[in-house]
């Protein structure tokens, strides 16, 4: 073989869940089948007709030691936070927030036209960032670059590279791709991912075959087995996917809630300053 194709490590339907204050969604990462996939800790996919299956949202909650990554197909999510940042994230538009030492922040998902769909995925923080400075990424849909290619096949790039362009998103400690990738019927994706990067690819519209695999139905998550390149070939009604990967970091996790460290007494921490109402990360300059 000329060379490693990825081949599928795991595929896992994505089970319903009631998050926040009553919000359905369906997860991928952080349950029982799949706990965690380093240095990815949680993946979400919520949107529904019904605004009441997710208008009471996430108010006011804590993180601390991870990033949060929302990405928006249709809808709107509005936010504020502990560093007096108010917004939207509206249909095509993406934020990486990474929480660091500690924020406290709301998301209340909006319909628009009727519509609210999005995704969330959680980046773990290697231990030497996890009291870092939050900060904000916000990328709107028009500084997302499209690539577009002869077969008809789209990417939108978040984050990482495809064909020489860059995406917006910059200097995270996972050196992630993050692609929303749109095939036509029969067009084929061949995609290098570093060797060593943890890679999965999350189906949500129409089929596809991976590394030569039969045809995989979304809603679905597909984990790649590491080597080089991802193959994915569309089925007769096309596929939209998201493409992720990252580096491992390989270190100990203590998780509990929003809150991810790397021991049991960094999370006793947390839950302490919670109380003390020292939380929140204040600027040690
Ligand atoms: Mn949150």
């Amino acid at each position: 073989m000329a060379y490693p194709i990825r081949q599928i490590q795991q595929t896992i339907t994505p089970l319903p869940v009631i998050e926040g204050a009553g919000v359905h969604l369906i997860r991928s990462i952080a349950t029982q089948t799949l706990d965690y996939l380093d240095p990815f800790l949680l993946f979400d996919h919520f949107g529904s007709d019904n605004p009441e299956d997710y208008l009471a949202g996430f108010p006011m909650h804590p993180h601390r030691g991870i990033e949060t990554v929302t990405y928006m197909l249709a809808g709107a999510v509005n936010h504020r936070d502990s560093l007096n940042n108010v917004g939207t994230i509206a249909a095509g538009d993406a934020q990486w927030m990474t929480a660091g030492g500690g924020i406290m922040h709301e998301e209340m998902p909006r319909p628009v036209n009727g519509k609210m769909e999005g995704f969330q995925l959680w980046v773990n923080l290697p231990a030497r960032l996890k009291m870092t400075r939050p900060r904000y990424q916000e990328v709107k849909a028009d500084q997302i670059p499209i690539v577009q290619r002869p077969d008809g096949t789209q990417i939108r790039i978040i984050a990482g590279e495809v064909d020489g362009i860059r995406g917006p998103v910059k200097e995270i400690a996972a050196d992630p791709t993050y692609l929303d990738i749109t095939l036509p019927a029969g067009a084929e994706l061949q995609h290098l991912v570093p060797k060593g990067h943890t890679a999965f690819g999350y189906l949500f519209e129409g089929q596809a075959a991976i590394a030569d695999s039969t045809y995989i139905s979304s809603p679905k998550l597909v984990v790649f087995a590491d080597g080089d390149w991802i193959q994915v070939k569309a089925g007769s009604q096309g596929v939209r996917f998201l493409l992720s990967s990252g580096l491992p970091l390989g270190e100990p996790i203590a998780r509990y809630g929003p809150f991810v460290m790397n021991t049991r007494d960094e999370i006793l921490q947390a839950l302490e300053d919670l109380r003390k109402g020292t939380f929140v990360y204040r600027s040690q300059d």
